[in-house]
C-alpha cells in the first residue's frame, strides 16, 4: 500500500507528539519528586497554614499570602468591602505608618463617630435636613484631618522597599485576596514581622480616602468601560441568588456607604489564621519554620468562617441583555457549570483549550481567520470565579461591519459541532501536552511556585494536587467532551449579553441617518474580568 506524503507527515507528527507527551509525563513525575524533597507544610496551632519550598539557587525568596475571602464574601449591602483590605494592607499597622498610635487610635474613633452621625442623617428616609447634613459632613472632614496628622504616608511600603522588596502587590478576586512580593533572603525575618503584623493589626487609616480611590476604580473599570458595563449587567442577569452576580468592586450605592467599622467586622470574621495560607519559596529552609512560627503563630486564633450557604439555583430559561450604545459592538454568553471540585473540571479545561488556545484553536480559525467576522473570539471556563458554581463563557468582538448576532450564530455552530462530532485525536493530545507544559511553566520562578503551592494547598488541602491534576487531564476522553458539552451548552442554561452599535443621539440628528459602521475594534480587546483587581 502506498502511503501519501501527507499521511506520512501526519504519522510523523503523531509520533513526535506521543514522544513529547510521554517525556512531559516523566518530567512532571520528576518535578513532583523534586518538590516532595523541598516542600514542608505546617499548620500552626492557631490554624494558619505555612508552606516552605526550598530553592536555594539564588539568595532571594518570594511569598504569597492567600486569605480565603474575596468579593463574593462581602456582606449583603456592603459590596466592595473585601477589596478595601487590598488597599488598607499598604497603609501600615499599629507600629508602622503612624507617629503616635495611641493618639491616632482616639482620633480614628472620632472619625468613625463623626461619620456615623453624618451617615445616620444621610440615610434618613424622612426629614433629612440639607443644612444638618452639610454641617455633619464638615465635622467628619475635620475629624479626618485631625487623624491624618499622625499618618506617615507610605511608611510600610518604604520599609519593605528599602530592604530590597520588589513587586509589592495584592489582588482581590471574587474567590480570595492575595498578597505577594519578593525579597533578599537575609530579610526573611523582617518580612515575617511585616506580613504577620499587617494581617493581625491593620489600621483603617485614611479609610474614607481609600474608599474614594476604589470608587474611582469602579468608574474607570465599569462605568466608563463598555466591556465593564456589559459584564456587570451580564453577571447580574445570569445569577439570581449567588454573590457572583455582584460586581467585585461593589455597587456604587453600597461601596459609597461602607465604613471602617464594617471593615473591622469583616477583618475579625475572615482574616483569622484558619482562613489564611502563606507560601514562602526560594532561599529558605524548613528549619526557618520555627522563626516564622514565632511571628505567624502570634496572630490571634478565631473560628474558621462558616461556608457560604447560598448556591445558585438551576437556570430554567434563556436570559438576555441587549445594550444599545454608541460604541464597539461586543458579544458575551455563558452557561452555568459546577465549581472547581467537579470530576469534570479537566473536561471543561479541554473544551476551553480546543475552543481558544492560540491560532490553531477552533474559534480563532473559524470566526477570525476563515470567516473574518471577528477581531477576537474565545471560550473560557471559570467565569467569574472557580470556588463556587460558575460559568463557561464565550466572548467575541465583531469586526467593523459585523454584528453581535453573527458572533452568536458562529459560536453556536462551533458548540453544535462539539456536541455532535468527536474532537480529533490531535486536538485532544495537544490539550494534554499543553496542560503539562503549563504546569511546568508555572513552576519556573519563586513567585509562580509560591502562588501555586498556596492556591492548591488552600483549594484541595494538598499542594500535590498541582501535579495530580494531570492524571485527571490525561483521563479526559472524546466521549467526556461530547457528554459535558451536551449537558451544559443548552439554551435554557444560557445567558447572553450584546452591545449593539447605536448612533449617538446628537450626531444622528445632525447627519440624519445612522452610520452602518461602528467604531473599529480595539487592537487587543481585553477579556472580561470577573473580580476586582
Ligand atoms: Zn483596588
Amino acid at each position: 500500500m502506498k502511503i501519501s506524503p501527507a499521511a506520512r507527515v501526519a504519522a510523523l507528527v503523531c509520533c513526535v507528539m506521543v514522544a513529547l507527551s510521554c517525556a512531559g509525563q516523566n518530567l512532571v513525575q520528576k518535578e513532583l519528586a523534586k518538590f516532595e524533597k523541598r516542600v514542608t507544610v505546617k499548620v500552626l496551632p492557631n490554624g494558619l497554614t505555612l508552606i516552605i519550598c526550598e530553592r536555594p539557587e539564588a539568595p532571594v525568596f518570594s511569598y504569597a499570602t492567600i486569605v480565603d475571602a474575596g468579593d463574593a464574601n462581602d456582606p449583603g449591602g456592603e459590596s466592595g468591602l473585601a477589596h478595601m483590605f487590598e488597599h488598607l494592607a499598604f497603609k501600615g499597622t499599629k507600629d508602622i505608618g503612624t507617629t503616635n498610635y495611641a493618639a491616632e487610635k482616639v482620633a480614628l474613633a472620632k472619625v468613625e463617630a463623626a461619620y456615623d452621625a453624618y451617615d445616620t442623617e444621610y440615610r434618613k428616609r424622612v426629614g433629612r435636613s440639607p443644612e444638618k447634613l452639610k454641617e455633619l459632613h464638615a465635622k467628619f472632614e475635620m475629624a479626618e484631618k485631625a487623624a491624618n496628622q499622625y499618618v506617615i504616608p507610605n511608611e510600610f511600603t518604604e520599609i519593605a522597599e528599602a530592604n530590597g522588596a520588589t513587586g509589592l502587590n495584592a489582588e482581590t478576586s471574587l474567590d480570595d485576596t492575595e498578597y505577594f512580593w519578593s525579597m533578599p533572603s537575609n530579610r526573611l525575618q523582617l518580612w515575617a514581622y511585616l506580613e504577620s503584623d499587617r494581617i493581625a493589626n491593620p489600621v483603617p487609616r485614611q479609610f474614607y480616602r481609600e474608599r474614594n480611590v476604589v470608587m474611582e476604580e469602579r468608574r474607570m473599570r465599569i462605568d466608563s468601560s463598555p466591556i465593564g458595563r456589559m459584564v456587570e449587567q451580564f453577571l447580574a442577569t445570569a445569577y439570581v441568588a449567588h454573590p457572583y452576580g455582584r460586581p467585585g468592586v461593589g455597587w456604587e450605592s453600597e461601596l459609597s456607604q461602607i465604613t471602617a467599622t464594617e471593615a473591622d467586622a469583616f477583618h475579625k470574621k475572615y482574616y483569622v489564621p484558619a482562613n489564611i495560607t502563606v507560601a514562602v519559596v526560594g532561599d529558605v529552609k524548613a528549619s526557618d519554620l520555627a522563626m516564622l512560627e514565632k511571628y505567624f503563630g502570634a496572630i490571634p486564633a478565631g473560628p474558621k468562617p462558616e461556608p457560604m450557604t447560598t448556591v445558585e439555583p438551576p437556570q430554567t430559561a434563556e436570559k438576555s441583555v441587549i445594550i444599545k450604545d454608541p460604541t464597539q459592538p461586543l458579544y458575551l454568553e455563558g452557561y452555568h457549570k459546577p465549581d472547581y471540585r467537579s470530576p469534570d473540571d479537566a473536561v471543561y479545561d479541554a473544551i476551553q483549550d480546543i475552543f481558544s488556545n492560540g491560532r490553531t484553536s477552533r474559534l480563532y480559525r473559524s470566526l477570525v481567520e476563515k470567516q473574518g467576522i471577528a477581531a477576537m473570539a474565545e471560550g473560557f471556563s471559570g467565569f467569574p470565579g472557580i470556588k463556587f458554581p460558575n460559568m463557561f463563557a464565550f466572548f467575541a468582538v465583531p469586526n467593523a461591519g459585523h454584528t453581535p448576532q453573527e458572533m452568536r450564530d458562529a459560536i453556536h455552530k462551533e458548540i453544535e459541532k462539539l456536541k455532535t462530532t468527536d474532537v480529533a485525536d490531535a486536538e485532544l493530545e495537544m490539550f494534554k501536552t499543553r496542560a503539562r507544559a503549563d504546569v511546568l511553566r508555572g513552576l519556573a520562578d519563586n513567585q509562580g511556585i509560591a502562588e501555586q503551592l498556596a492556591t492548591y494547598q488552600l483549594r484541595y488541602g494538598d499542594w500535590r494536587e498541582l501535579f495530580n491534576q494531570l492524571n485527571r487531564i490525561d483521563a479526559v476522553t472524546k466521549a467526556d467532551i461530547r457528554r459535558v458539552a451536551n449537558q451544559i451548552f443548552v439554551p435554557g442554561n444560557r445567558t447572553y449579553a450584546m452591545v449593539e452599535y447605536q448612533v449617538p443621539e446628537k450626531s444622528a440628528a445632525q447627519s440624519g441617518e445612522p452610520s452602518p459602521h461602528p467604531a473599529p475594534p480595539p487592537k487587543s480587546a481585553a477579556k472580561p474580568q470577573g473580580g476586582a483587581r
